[in-house]
């Protein structure tokens, strides 16, 4: 039991590693879309992952001048002016897992009209056959 424990604790640990090298990665949005939907839903769930992106963003914005990344939105401005890093995070994370549903909804958009196409161009090539052979 004590020996599974703590196997358990060391891959946990082990992930937060994973996720915490992803920190920057995820920032800036170039995360894949898997590891992305993975980051998000460790992180959500893990305050010490949660702290690490936190003091991240503190760093990277709230001690410098930099700017902040292409996609920031009204809210950004606005925490990172507030100096509001714990509301900033929390922001971050729904967006980012808001454009992985659109980004999952328009797969399955432009899955079903291909589709669609292909089915289309099917009944085209039938219909030629029969009226060839009428
Ligand atoms: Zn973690």
């Amino acid at each position: 039991m004590r020996s599974k424990q703590r196997r358990n604790k060391v891959r946990t640990h082990d992930r937060c590693k994973e996720m915490q090298a992803n920190i920057e990665a995820f920032a800036e949005n170039s995360l894949g879309r898997e590891e992305t939907a993975l980051f998000i839903s460790h992180v959500s769930g893990c305050p010490d992952c949660r702290d690490e992106l936190q003091t991240y963003y503190i760093v990277k914005y709230g001690l410098t001048d930099a700017p902040l990344p292409e996609d920031a939105d009204e809210y950004e401005v606005k925490y990172l002016k507030d100096y509001n890093f714990h509301r900033m995070v929390e922001h971050v994370l729904v967006k980012r897992a808001n454009e992985l549903e659109t980004d999952a909804f328009e797969t399955k958009v432009s899955y079903l009209v291909y589709l669609v196409g292909l089915f289309v161009c099917l009944l085209t090539f039938f219909a030629m056959l029969v009226f060839e052979y009428v």
